[in-house]
């Protein structure tokens, strides 16, 4: 039987500090409504009363889960598919600039339907990527012949044994981030970069939109995360914040989501408007974008503990 999750503390920071702050609906899925609740001590919000992980999986069920079908149908998808090979290029550039390395062990929690971890192999980069859902995974090895493996292989891995471990929008969909976190520490070597990029609550976007921000994205999104709430939850584990960057596309891409939630149909212009007002915004303040790559270093205090 599955049940819903009700959390009297932060479930970053532990404080008792709590209270509701928003309440959001879904509107991909089931079009319940659920509360958005923030922490006074960390500033990370989360979703409240959320389905525990047997019955989060009807969440996922929808043709417009975009990237988990990889469906080209509708206007958005074809941007989101456009704009995707472009990023994934940014995303390989990264990786090597942050590690200073041409190739190595890469980690990819969260791989969706393979598209990152496949470019990541493709130049010779020895990619390990897992993904819980099954549809996903089918599509991997029909697309670029990945294996990709379920999140439980993870207690499997080799400690010390990746110099980067990648997740691109899947932090705020993991129920247990206490885990996750212990595991980053111990699978990176010396050297590790974590590299996690999430929704920002705190870009101008989502301000404008409120409660129709899409990157809520409840119940699926169970944290929502601040760059300050992020920073100090890397923290606890001994990582080090080493840089954020912002992601300039989903500005657009959100913002135009979230003119379909709020008004009932598409807006271009309005939604375009939004996304560069929230880039411009950014140019003078990177942790005001729409979502913001954060990348970790290992603590020196990590090892000596
Ligand atoms: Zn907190």
């Amino acid at each position: 039987m599955s049940s819903l999750i009700h959390r009297t503390h932060c479930p970053a920071c532990s404080s008792e500090a709590i209270h509701p702050s928003l309440t959001a609906v879904d509107y991909t899925v089931s079009r319940e409504s659920f509360s958005i609740w923030h922490c006074d001590t960390c500033s990370l919000r989360f979703t409240q009363d959320v389905p525990d992980m047997e019955g989060i999986g009807a969440y996922y069920q929808s043709d417009s889960y975009v990237s988990h079908s990889d469906t080209r149908e509708g206007l958005i998808n074809k941007l989101y598919h456009l704009v995707r090979n472009y990023t994934l290029g940014q995303k390989y550039k990264l990786v090597k600039k942050m590690t200073g390395l041409f190739t190595g062990q890469l980690l990819d929690i969260g791989a969706g339907t393979g598209a990152f971890s496949n470019t990541m192999q493709s130049k010779g980069w020895l990619v390990k990527g897992l993904e819980p859902d099954g549809t996903a995974r089918a599509q991997a090895e029909k697309n670029y012949g990945l294996e990709l493996q379920t999140p439980h292989a993870i207690h499997q891995l080799e400690a010390g044994s990746f110099d980067v471990i990648t997740l691109w929008h899947v932090l705020e969909h993991v129920h247990d981030l206490d885990g996750y976190w212990n595991h980053f520490k111990k699978l990176l070597n010396e050297n590790g970069q974590l590299i996690i990029a999430v929704p920002n609550y705190t870009s101008s976007d989502a301000r404008h939109y409120g409660a129709y921000w899409a990157a809520y994205d409840v119940p699926r999104h169970l944290y929502h995360f601040s760059p300050a709430a992020m920073e100090e939850l890397g923290r606890k584990y001994g990582f080090e914040l080493k840089t954020t960057l912002p992601m300039w596309f989903d500005s657009f891409y959100v913002s135009m989501l979230s003119e379909q939630y709020k008004n009932g149909k598409s807006n271009l212009a309005a939604a375009c408007w939004q996304g560069l007002l929230s880039n411009l915004k950014t140019l003078f303040n990177q942790n005001k974008c729409s979502s913001v790559i954060y990348v970790f270093r290992k603590g020196s205090m990590v090892n000596s503990i």
